[in-house]
């Protein structure tokens, strides 16, 4: 790992997404091409290993129901039409050339549920129909059972629904009070064929929650998969700026340890850069959570030899029982791994007998996503959540420190001629990278649609003139 580098406005505004397509399916070998020259390469690390890319991200649409305090999105955002189907599904099929077969590929926006529901079930479908995996990345509002059913039929692997204080849900003080809303989606989703898994953006007001939200998905460990933390990062239109000095990824994961009642293993396995991400996956039984991975030469070699496996996230037992095939043919690993389980079982007996045999996966993820105007050169080379834009995939972080330029540009319609226009009028110049922008064009519509630091403004305005 090398000290950070940052980018300049202009090389943020020049940065290259993807856009060579890998020869003869060597999906792989670019992402580790760049964990290598980064010198991250290394026994634990999954990317490039069990897959070429961590996930596609597919905008379908920008609008968003709420107006969270920590948004990346653009302030133009609610006057962006919905790029057309065409154009998404070129974006899917893209993904699918550069990093291949199974790659996890999020249905996002804005809130993806806010698409003619229709559209939304076709992108599902295609994206299974290409050999990928989709997720719906939305804050639950409008994704009901019905639709969730719906979409699974349609081929959905993951749902990961974002609730947290910088929504500023009503009725709701704190992140404890909206363990409802998370009760209320677990039930939702609860018994369909995937994968559920919880948002939470950490910033000043909740960090001092984080072990309670833990607890909360530790009880319900029977049907959450993965509890994912987005660190506060300055970018996008959200009214709050740069994060404190307390939220670091290594507080958050201090803060993660202490409602997980033991401290959690961070360090395996690795994936991409540790600046940016840290996982830890554990086991869960009677309500204790275990440390599944250890630094070890058995896991490194359990990496080794099961790299490129997928595992079925909708079925547990698919996945133990690959897991365990997978075991079964390698004997130079029967050693090691009877190792392991004798320890698992001196450690974990006594609450798996409590629990009758009932184990299950629950998984901790933080993310650290980078301020729009530090994002280091060396992080965003070997980044692993990549946005579909309509030059090719490209870093989240880039995306989001060059949002307006992105989605306000017109685009090649994709069947028949001339170009698709995101507004219905001329555009001003985007918004400088990491800045506060100028009044943006949306400042002038219906307040309705505003969001962010324009609504804030527009706010302000209304009460010094007394409306
Ligand atoms: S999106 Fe940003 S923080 Fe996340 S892996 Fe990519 S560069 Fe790192």
């Amino acid at each position: 790992m090398n000290p950070p580098q940052f980018l300049s406005r202009e090389e943020t505004q020049a940065w290259e997404p993807d856009r060579t397509f890998p020869e003869r399916g060597g999906f792989r070998e670019r992402l580790v091409g760049r964990l290598k020259e980064a010198g991250l390469w290394t026994d634990f690390q999954v990317a490039g290993r069990r897959w070429a890319m961590g996930c596609g991200a597919v905008e379908i649409t920008q609008r968003c129901n709420l107006d969270c305090t920590l948004c990346y999105l653009s302030e133009h955002a609610e006057a962006v039409r919905d790029v057309p189907l065409g154009e998404i599904f070129r974006r899917i099929e893209a993904i699918r050339r550069h990093y291949g077969p199974f790659t996890d590929v999020q249905v996002t926006g804005g809130d993806p549920t806010l698409r003619k529901r229709g559209e939304l079930v076709q992108i599902v479908r295609r994206i299974h129909d290409l050999g990928m995996r989709p997720s719906l990345f939305t804050n639950g509002i409008r994704a009901t059972r019905e639709l969730l059913t719906e979409l699974t039929r349609n081929g959905l692997v993951d749902v990961a629904f974002h609730v947290d204080m910088t929504q500023e849900r009503k009725g709701f003080g704190s992140e404890a009070e909206l363990n409802r809303v998370r009760l209320e989606y677990i039930e939702r989703a609860r018994g369909l064929p995937l994968s559920i898994i919880f948002n939470t953006t950490v910033f000043a007001d909740n960090f001092a929650e984080i072990p309670d939200v833990v607890a909360f998905f530790r009880a319900h460990a029977d049907v959450v998969d993965m509890c994912s933390f987005q660190l506060q990062a300055e970018t996008g239109r959200g009214v709050l700026r740069k994060r404190g000095e307390v939220i670091t990824r290594d507080s958050v994961a201090a803060q993660i340890s202490r409602g997980a009642g033991r401290r959690l293993n961070f360090g395996v396995p690795t994936v991409g850069h540790p600046e940016c991400n840290q996982y830890a996956i554990c086991l869960e039984a009677g309500g204790n959570l275990y440390n599944l991975f250890e630094e070890s030469g058995f896991f490194a070699a359990v990496f080794a030899r099961t790299a490129g496996m997928m595992l079925d996230r909708r079925n547990k037992w698919r996945a133990l029982g690959a897991l365990l095939r997978a075991l079964l043919a390698n004997p130079a690993l029967w050693p090691g791994g009877l190792s392991w389980l004798a320890r698992k079982s001196r450690e974990m007996g006594r609450d798996v007998l409590r629990a009758r045999g009932r184990v299950n996966k629950l998984s901790f993820f933080i993310h650290n996503f980078m301020d729009a105007d530090q994002l280091d050169r060396e992080r965003c080379r070997t980044c692993v959540f990549m946005v579909a834009g309509a030059d090719g995939p490209i870093s989240m972080c880039v995306f989001n420190a060059r949002r307006d330029a992105e989605i306000l540009r017109p685009l090649p319609q994709v069947t028949g001629n001339g170009l698709w226009y995101p507004l219905p009028e001329p555009v001003t110049a985007p918004s400088p990278v990491g800045n506060p922008p100028p009044l943006p064009i949306s400042a002038h519509r219906p307040p309705k649609w505003l969001r962010g630091r324009t609504r804030k403004m527009a706010l302000e305005n209304q009460k010094r003139v007394g409306l």
